[in-house]
């Protein structure tokens, strides 16, 4: 939207500087040892701001600390954010690589444009990730499932109450490192479906990774929970009766004749890079994969028939997470025995395979960085 986004990007150097005090090596151990999702962070974060006229400058990698704002900063008021989620993986052979980041580049710069904020240029998100990765990466545990999460984000932040886009960002990436995404270790999760809240309208935000998505999903969520469930799974809002996503996470069915299937993008839907990549692994397996529309109705009837005999949900922090049964108002329905079904694990296995570097990376997705 904002012509000058196309600064001399290449010229863009990171300004380091290394923390003073970072956490030694044996807190480090221990805090690794289980560090669960999202509460441990890294020593530094990279920043990198944004103003009209000026373009993208002023790139550091600095220690991570807090920031400190003005209380007229139009993020805290009108709420234009987004963020990214992706991962870097210690492989088999010790080395470190990311998956497709470039592809978290592209929906950055697509959420960006949404949500009427200045584009990052593609370099400058690459080589932030890259920059920290290699400075953090003691920081991935080595535990089963272990990764170091990068979470990108950019808000606006000029002093100004009018309603209007800002003419001012700050984009930053901060790491942390993670084992499973689910508390509980569940082996499969239970879905409530919410009929009263909706995630995504038409033309609607949908699309984007905006923190706002994600705040008006939270009391559907809270309800999830109250209901004995682990996530919510929202319908479409026109009709609240096709099957759309997780408040975070994709989903996907397999039926008895061997296909799966997936909601298709209509632009209510985020875009998830697992779902892609899923999408094109099954190919690759000779697995029947359709992105069609599916009712509630028919997954209750199609389950109860045998015709659906697994669910699973799948995004970066989850991987592939099966689904062990759905309920809502009128009652709850069981898929397939309620547990990990051998197609989710096959492709679980076939995808996190390619990320470890077990399995023969033929698409050329692995970014290895050493
Ligand atoms: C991030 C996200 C996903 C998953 O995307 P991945 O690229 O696979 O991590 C799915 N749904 C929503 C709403 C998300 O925010």
């Amino acid at each position: 939207m904002i012509d000058d986004t196309l600064a001399p990007a290449a010229s863009l150097a990171f300004a380091e500087t290394t923390h003073p005090a970072p956490v030694d090596a044996n807190e480090r151990a221990r805090l690794l040892e289980n560090p669960g999702f999202g509460r441990v962070f890294t020593d530094h974060m990279a920043t990198v701001r944004y103003a009209a006229g000026k373009g993208w400058h002023d790139a550091r990698i600095e220690p991570r600390a807090p920031l400190t704002m003005d209380s007229a900063t139009s993020v805290l008021h009108y709420a234009q954010e987004i963020f990214e989620g992706l991962k870097a993986y210690r492989l088999a052979d010790g080395g470190t690589a990311l998956f497709r980041p470039e592809m978290n580049a592209r929906r950055f710069q697509s959420s960006a444009r949404r949500m009427a904020m200045a584009e990052l240029p593609e370099d400058i998100f690459l080589s932030s990730i890259r920059t920290i990765v290699r400075r953090e990466r003691d920081w991935i545990p080595a535990i089963d499932g272990g990764a170091l999460y990068l979470r990108p984000f950019m808000f606006a932040t000029e002093v100004f109450l009018g309603v209007k886009p800002s003419a001012e960002y700050l984009y930053a990436v901060i790491a942390s490192s993670v084992g499973g995404y689910f508390k509980s270790g569940a082996p499969a999760v239970t879905l409530w479906v919410s009929e009263d809240y909706t995630r995504a309208a038409p033309g609607g935000t949908g699309a984007a990774k905006c923190g706002g998505n994600y705040a008006t999903s939270l009391v559907a969520q809270a309800e999830a929970i109250r209901q004995g469930c682990d996530q919510v799974l929202f319908l479409d809002a026109a009709e609240r009766r096709w099957i759309e996503e997780l408040g975070g996470m994709n989903i996907f069915f397999v039926f008895a004749d061997g296909s799966i299937a997936t909601p298709p993008l209509t632009g209510t839907i985020l875009p998830g890079i697992t779902r892609d990549s899923l999408l094109t692994i099954a190919a690759d397996l000779g697995i029947t994969a359709r992105e069609e529309p599916y009712a509630i109705d028919q997954a209750r009837k199609d389950a109860e028939s045998g015709r659906l005999v697994e669910a699973f949900a799948c995004g970066t922090a989850a991987v592939v997470t099966p689904i062990a049964g759905m309920k809502m108002k009128a009652g709850g329905f069981q898929i397939g025995d309620g547990r990990p079904g051998p197609l989710t694990q096959r492709l679980h296995a076939a995808l996190t395979g390619i990320q470890r570097g077990t399995a023969e990376d033929v698409h050329g997705w692995l970014d290895r960085l050493d």
